[in-house]
């Protein structure tokens, strides 16, 4: 949950040395992590970039977690209710939010990113103004709720995109090719 929001306009391993950061100082911890000042969080979490930004959009979501009694009390949620309360904390769109709900929640949603974008424009099943309901129902609709599938999915459209279809696509040896 932590990394969904920390990842926003970062590249993952900037993530990771921000979660080290946090780990080392025991703050992996919802009681602790929320009742952090902002600005003392923001310092942690500077690897990830836009700190200050993410350490308010990061509170916002615990908080909004500790008044729902933490793990044990969004469990039993449905999906859609969490779904929408996720997307009235503060920095949370559709992509962060699928991503707790899916990464964190193991809920069947599909994450549709700009990597998920590019390559089904570039495969030639996107036009490139769908938006993101029209992508992820797309998704839904050919997949089935499977949450292992879309776990691995969005996973495999990741790797894809850094590995060959890049900005600059590099189709030479891609399995799509
Ligand atoms: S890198 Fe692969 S997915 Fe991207 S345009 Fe080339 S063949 Fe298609």
């Amino acid at each position: 949950m932590v990394g969904s929001v920390l990842t926003q306009n970062t590249a993952w391993a900037n993530v990771e040395k921000a979660i080290a950061n946090l780990k080392q100082r025991g703050l992996l911890d919802l009681d602790r992590l929320a009742a952090m000042p902002p600005s003392r969080l923001a310092t942690i979490i500077r690897p990830a970039g836009f700190f200050r930004l993410k350490a308010r959009r990061l509170l916002s979501v615990l908080r909004w977690l500790r008044s729902r009694s933490g793990f044990p009390g969004v469990l039993g949620m449905p999906t859609e209710t969490l779904r929408h309360e996720l997307l009235a904390c503060n920095g949370v769109g559709p992509e962060t939010a699928d991503s707790i709900l899916l990464y964190a929640l193991n809920r069947p949603v599909f994450v549709v990113d700009s990597y998920t974008r590019r390559i089904l424009f570039r495969y030639g099943l996107l036009q490139g103004d769908e938006n993101y309901p029209a992508i992820q129902s797309w998704f839904h609709r050919c997949l089935g709720p499977n949450v292992e599938l879309y776990n691995e999915f969005h996973a495999l459209f990741v790797r894809l995109a850094k590995k060959h279809c890049r900005a600059r696509a590099m189709c030479q040896g891609c399995p799509l090719s």
